[in-house]
């Protein structure tokens, strides 16, 4: 095992808010740790005013690279030299790769969450219903994910109405047969819509710290067991959510899987070292919780 840090010590790192919720760099340094690697992530907490210096000081400090977690997705992509095609796409970067001095935003939420609903989830997206709600930049990656893998429906439902109109009029393009719909939540649609799916999505912030009683559906008997219902916050483990959506029978997933896969990802557009996911995620699953 290498611990020292020294001269030639590739830093990486984790770019957002609430970083100290954020089990990233746990992840990313046992992994550093495990393969004896000269690399260290760092988490860096930014305030919205310090986002553009926070991306240009990655050139300046020659850091190799940085994921971008909540809120910063979407408003980074300004910031960037360079974006890989599907990123650019989905409008989201989660991953930011600096090849001498050369910023290339890239998303591995993708992946993460693809691989997570079909291993720890067993979900076989095609000819499925989804109901998501949150229209963020986590949102627009599985939005995407579920709709290139073939979705039958979405139903999408956020606070901010115009942010859930610009994924569908986005997406709608590289996905011209898909139906995509689109409700704030007040609108009394949500029941039958959840009624209709499969799978069920918070890709809302509410229920992450500090206001942990937070739930995007107050409503418990929206829930029911024919669902398998997905909160992309990992911290804490079983959200509010998770438990009314346990309560009514229904399967649960939370989001440390989809963090390990995409984390895992992104460590190899880095470092170019591949690690095995399921390895990975028994080890944090063990000191995370
Ligand atoms: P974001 O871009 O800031 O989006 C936040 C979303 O939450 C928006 O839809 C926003 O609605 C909604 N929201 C926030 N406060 C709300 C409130 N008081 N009432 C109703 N809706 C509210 O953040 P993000 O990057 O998409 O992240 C969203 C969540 O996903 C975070 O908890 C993040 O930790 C999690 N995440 C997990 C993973 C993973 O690997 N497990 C990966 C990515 C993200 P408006 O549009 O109306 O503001």
């Amino acid at each position: 095992m290498k611990k020292e840090i020294n001269g030639k010590t590739k830093i990486i790192g984790i770019i957002g808010k609430n970083i100290e919720n954020s089990l990233s760099p746990l992840i990313h340094n046992q992994i550093i740790l495990k393969h004896s690697l000269n690399f260290c992530y760092l988490p860096f907490q930014v305030e919205d005013t310090n986002l553009a210096i926070a991306i240009q000081g990655t050139k300046a400090l020659n850091i190799r690279g940085v994921n971008i977690t909540f809120p910063y997705k979407v408003k980074v992509i300004k910031f960037l030299d360079e974006v890989e095609e599907s990123a650019r796409r989905i409008g989201a970067v989660n991953t930011i790769v600096n090849n001498k001095g050369i910023l290339t935003g890239y998303n591995t939420d993708v992946i993460g969450f693809k691989k997570s609903l079909q291993d720890n989830g067993k979900f076989v997206i095609k000819e499925k219903n989804a109901v998501i709600l949150g229209a963020g930049g986590a949102a627009r990656g599985v939005i995407y994910t579920l709709l290139e893998e073939g979705i039958e429906e979405i139903s999408i439902f956020n606070r901010t109405l115009e942010k859930a109109e610009k994924i569908k009029q986005d997406f709608s393009l590289f996905f011209p047969q898909s139906s995509i719909n689109i409700f704030s939540f007040e609108q009394d649609n949500i029941k039958d819509k959840i009624e209709e799916a499969h799978l069920l999505v918070n890709a809302t912030s509410l229920g992450m710290p500090p206001k942990i009683d937070n739930t995007p559906l107050p409503d418990e008997k929206l829930f029911h067991p024919d669902l398998l219902v997905y909160d992309l916050i990992y911290h804490p483990a079983r959200t509010l959510f998770l438990r009314q959506a346990e309560r009514a029978g229904a399967k649960i997933i939370n989001g440390l899987p989809m963090l390990v896969y995409q984390g895992i990802e992104s460590f190899f557009l880095w470092s170019g070292l591949k690690v095995e996911g399921k390895e990975a995620l028994e080890i944090i699953r063990q000191i995370a919780y």
